[in-house]
């Protein structure tokens, strides 16, 4: 045996999509229409879970009943609280031998209104927000925003909000110094570049047209449209949940085409995979269980997010449906929790251990631990399922390598992937790599995405 022979039979090397399967460049470019109008269409948690319910609706899933009684290939759907969605396919295995789970947060990072945000000052109507999830607050800034969210009026009317999405509605936006006047503000760090009380939204800049013996006639000229807009006062803001996002919408990058750049792809590219990959279950083997969750951006609490019971529950009350033991049922079960991991970034090498990291182009990235320092805060996924889940990819053809979230100690981050370790159930994190994470607008690659969702399928179709 040659050299180069034994180098090809004991080495490896993840392979490069576009040559090992070029035919899925326009595969994957066609699949990603669907996935950039599901990000243009659900910019919060409660718009994601609205469209996935439009989508599960569509491919015949139905709510859960409690006490029903479903047969393999039945469809199901829970809804909590409106802002995460499980989503299901009853096997046809029994439930004791375990589900097949797949777990993705659609919740992402942005700017929300504070309770009390509404305020004049100098001439201006503006407002106060509080940051959620981990960003970096100088890329918030000059950028055009739209408001989400949901409010509720003294008598009880529920009001959507959505403004600065459809061509013709206004934006908004948080201002920045110009660099003539930024000398002060140049030598703070970056991180400080823009402080959390600085986040603050323009709104309007003219006085109300009666504005005789009125105090902050700006402020009420703002009020007054929101109340033309959407029927709501000041203290209703006390019964709302607005939420600042990036108003522009998803876009192919590159000359090639080859990437997607959008706002919130952390973590809505697994969500929509996982959801893809759900809908196209037909008779598996598991049953499936697919979650899209909240609150994963703030450490998966509250009770929508995967620190909760929910997932728990509707699993009990569907084991005790179909008469066996959920604990059983946890067990043998394995779950990916779908999220992002950093890709290798050509720009800012020095983060990254270039073996560890993973790469945009080279497919679903497998991540065995996250966490900080000493993989603090991790799931560690054992070997046992590391393979199991490789051979599942490697038998269905998926392109995957491995990553992790930069170099030792350069940082590091979590995912729900604990959480659901904490049930008794073996997962590990499989997703997409993504560059400027958390930024406004977050890059993907095209072919990244379809072989996600490839493995998700593959994932769902294992006997
Ligand atoms: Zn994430």
């Amino acid at each position: 045996m040659t050299g180069k022979e034994l180098q090809e039979k004991l080495g490896w090397k993840f392979p490069v999509i576009a040559e090992k399967y070029p035919e899925h460049i326009g595969e994957a470019d066609r699949f990603c229409e669907g996935y950039k109008e599901f990000l243009n269409t659900g910019k919060t948690e409660r718009e994601c879970v609205k469209r996935a319910v439009e989508l599960l609706e569509a491919a015949g899933y139905r709510p859960f009943e409690k006490g029903a009684s479903y047969a393999a290939g039945d469809k199901i759907y829970a809804v909590n609280r409106g802002k995460a969605v499980i989503a299901s396919t009853i096997g046809t295995e029994p439930l004791a031998r375990g589900l097949r789970m797949n777990g993705a947060h659609i919740d992402s990072p942005r700017l929300d209104l504070k309770p009390n945000p509404l305020y004049e000052k100098d001439g201006m109507s503006l407002l106060k927000t509080h940051y959620y999830g981990g960003i970096r607050k100088y890329q918030w800034a000059a950028i055009p925003l739209a408001m989400h969210g949901v409010v509720y009026l003294e008598d009880g009317t529920r009001r959507e909000i959505s403004l600065g999405e459809k061509a013709g509605e206004p934006v908004f936006c948080v201002t920045d110094l110009l660099p003539h006047l930024a000398g002060e503000q140049n030598s703070r760090k970056l991180g400080e570049g823009l402080k959390g009380e600085e986040l603050n939204i323009v709104v309007g800049s003219i006085p109300y047209e009666d504005s005789k013996d009125v105090k902050e006639a700006v402020k009420l000229k703002a009020l007054a449209v929101l109340n033309e807009y959407f029927g709501m006062t000041e203290k209703d803001f006390l019964r709302a949940e607005i939420e600042m996002v990036p108003a522009f919408q998803a876009a192919d990058v590159g000359l090639d085409r080859s990437m997607i750049g959008a706002y919130g792809q952390d973590d809505r590219v697994c969500a929509y995979t996982a959801l893809a990959a759900e809908m196209e279950a037909k008779d598996p083997a598991y049953t499936t269980l697919t979650i899209l969750a909240d609150k994963e951006e703030i450490g998966s609490c509250g009770n929508t997010g995967l620190d909760s019971d929910y997932v728990l529950h509707f699993v009990q009350t569907l084991a005790e449906m179909s008469g066996a033991d959920y604990k059983e049922v946890l067990q043998n079960s394995i779950c990916l929790s779908s999220d992002v991991n950093a890709a290798y970034d050509p720009t800012f090498p020095a983060v990254y251990e270039s073996r560890n990291s993973c790469y945009v182009g080279k497919g679903c990235v497998l991540t065995k631990y996250t966490g900080a320092r000493g993989k603090s805060s991790s799931n560690d996924a054992s070997a046992e399922l590391m393979a199991k889940i490789i051979k599942i990819m490697d038998d269905a053809g998926v392109c995957w390598q491995t990553g992790e979230l930069g170099a030792v100690d350069a940082g590091g981050g979590g995912t729900i992937a604990k959480f659901v370790a904490g049930m008794n159930v073996d997962v590990v994190d499989l997703g997409v790599p993504i560059l400027s994470m958390h930024a406004p607008f977050e890059l993907a690659s095209k072919l990244d995405v379809y072989h996600t969702y490839l493995a998700f399928r593959a994932f769902y179709n294992a006997r």
